[in-house]
């Protein structure tokens, strides 16, 4: 089947990072992986970033500069009556790491929004994503590694819109991101991997990485 004719899904991303107030737009590894989330998902899917500051989403809205992208400053409890057609409560599953159940291409067929934690991650997780499991949606994991944002979102789709199984998709775990001799930076996530066995990174990250590492590095 044509990708434009597979069905098309709402990946939600809650956010849930704190914004620096003192500039409008959004932490430089957000914006990275909202755009990567843009280019990972099927041709007929669309990405909604909810629960934004009202400053940060002019910015963000000409980061993105997709028809795919719709950032809201609602909740994702409030934007889901206001969908065209409206999205029932049941027919959402948060990706979450403790989840009773793996998520499978079956799931394409129940559920029509997939929903996670617009979160960096921590190392080790401390369970943030708990915070969006108390408002009873129904949960699938991806394994028990973690994931970045943008990984899950990507393995989502081709999970539920290329219909091939998580254990059948290729990973690589804590890599380490090499910039110089001297200079690398491990990190603590899964991500899916390329033809070349690298991790598939949001474009643009390697480099903010290496200049957030200099900075550091700067500071001391
Ligand atoms: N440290 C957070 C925690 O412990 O909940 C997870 C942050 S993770 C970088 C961001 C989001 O990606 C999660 O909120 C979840 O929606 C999704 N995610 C990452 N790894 C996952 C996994 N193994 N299973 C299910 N969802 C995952």
């Amino acid at each position: 089947m044509a990708d434009s004719q597979k069905k098309g899904y709402r990946y939600v991303i809650e956010h849930m990072e704190d914004d620096d107030e003192s500039t409008e737009a959004l932490p430089e590894w957000v914006q990275l992986e909202y755009s990567h989330m843009l280019k990972l998902v099927g041709p007929s899917s669309s990405v909604h970033f909810t629960s934004l500051s009202s400053t940060s989403i002019p910015p963000l809205t000409s980061h993105l500069a997709s028809p795919k992208a719709h950032p809201t400053t609602s909740p994702i409890l409030s934007l889901l009556p206001t969908l065209n057609p409206p999205i029932d409560f049941s027919r959402v599953c948060l990706l979450d790491p403790r989840a009773p159940k793996v998520l499978s291409p079956e799931d394409g067929e129940s559920f029509d929004v997939f929903l996670y934690g617009g979160i960096l991650g921590d190392d080790p997780p401390r369970d943030r994503t708990g915070e969006l499991r108390k408002l009873g949606f129904e949960g699938r994991h991806l394994g028990e590694k973690q994931m970045t944002t943008d990984t899950a979102v990507g393995v989502t789709k081709i999970v539920v819109e290329d219909g091939v199984p998580l254990d059948k998709i290729p990973y690589t775990d804590f890599p380490t991101i090499t910039f110089n001799k001297y200079e690398s930076i491990e990190m603590p996530f899964r991500y899916v991997k390329d033809d070349k066995g690298e991790p598939i990174l949001p474009p643009g990250m390697k480099e903010h990485l290496k200049a957030d590492l200099n900075r550091s590095i700067d500071d001391f």
